[in-house]
């Protein structure tokens, strides 16, 4: 076990479960399809932030921090996760948010609320380019605030992803063993960097897949080398020289869409079909799209009908209710 020597702060439900999609399997005939469900994670609506911040909190607490500072989109799962960490653990949570209050709160905003923490909207921009003044203000004030970095995505947010794979392995025999393809929503690329390095440290056959469901991701830098560069990082903290090179990197940048958090009439397919088929909640920004993704390669004839696929769900559905008018549900097929 790579990770088991490192400081874990309880937060979820773990495993996640772990299942068959025989309805979606059988309606679009390709190979067969499984699905981690780390929507179920347990915090506050779950998903995969609640992985990474068990790392991350544990950091912070043994670096006696007694505030938590982060920063996402209005909508941020992550920041949802991370107020509903700190309340757990009695610390204050400072939001920087993408945008404007809204005149009436909804889906994960709705839920940061509820969750006591301090929301400061940051116009312009949603990943925490303000976030040294709010520091420096917790400072002034007598605060030890601790950083917990955009989604999670720092070398220990990434290697909770080695531990899930550890996870996987333990609980697949079930699913009948190793899977051919891991397919997910990559965003701000722990998810993809631990995954990737743990299919490395375990030997695993498995093809890591990541959808790219946001242009602008890595900011500055291609966003491939931000990933590449936090396996490595995760490797250095496990104690561990990987290297990786953009030939070990899958990322998938066919379905960005029109842009971060915009649905289009993919994802919306894509979020119907698994509703209607499985009965499962995709979100509208991450998910659908990696889904909208998983469909349009299993169409493409990316896959044999032997292959073993699995759809590893990050969470996000809250964000569902706010993007009602989005969502077009006037266009589902009657029944
Ligand atoms: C954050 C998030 C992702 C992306 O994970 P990263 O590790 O940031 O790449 C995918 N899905 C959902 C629902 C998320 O909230």
């Amino acid at each position: 076990m790579f990770t088991q020597k490192l400081p874990r702060q309880s937060l979820g439900f773990f495993p996640t479960p772990l299942h068959r999609l025989q309805r979606l399997s059988a309606v679009l005939g390709g190979p067969q399809l499984f699905i981690k469900r780390d929507d179920q994670s347990g915090l506050a609506f779950g998903g995969n932030k609640t992985r990474k911040l068990e790392f991350i909190l544990a950091d912070a607490l043994a670096q006696g921090a007694d505030a938590i500072v982060t920063a996402g989109a209005a909508q941020s799962n992550h920041c949802r996760q991370t107020a509903a960490a700190a309340a757990r653990m009695g610390l204050e949570c400072h939001l920087l948010l993408g945008g404007h209050a809204p005149q009436q709160a909804q889906g994960n905003l709705l839920l940061d609320q509820l969750l006591g923490c301090h929301i400061h909207w940051t116009p312009g921009h949603r990943k925490g380019e303000d976030l040294n003044q709010v520091l420096r203000y917790l400072q002034k004030a007598g605060r030890k605030p601790y950083v917990a970095p955009y989604g999670g995505s720092s070398d220990l947010g990434a290697l909770a992803f080695v531990g899930a794979l550890e996870e996987l392995r333990a609980q697949w025999a079930d699913c009948g063993g190793p899977f051919t393809h891991i397919v997910f929503a990559s965003s701000s690329g722990g998810t993809h960097a631990g995954l990737m390095l743990g299919a490395r440290l375990l030997g695993l056959p498995t093809k890591i897949v990541g959808i790219n469901i946001d242009k602008g991701a890595g900011g500055e830098r291609p966003f491939a080398e931000h990933i590449l560069d936090l396996s490595e990082q995760a490797a250095t903290r496990l104690g561990v020289a990987e290297s990786f090179s953009r030939g070990d990197l899958i990322l998938d940048d066919g379905y960005l869409g029109e842009g971060y958090g915009v649905v289009g009439d993919a994802e919306r397919e894509a979020i119907g079909l698994l509703a209607r088929t499985e009965g499962i909640l995709l979100d509208p920004v991450y998910t659908g799209r990696a889904m909208a993704g998983l469909l349009g390669l299993v169409r493409g004839g990316a896959f044999q009908a032997s292959d073993r696929v699995l759809f590893w769900h990050t969470g996000g559905a809250p964000a569902l209710f706010a993007y009602g008018d989005q969502l077009g549900l006037g266009d589902a097929p009657p029944l």
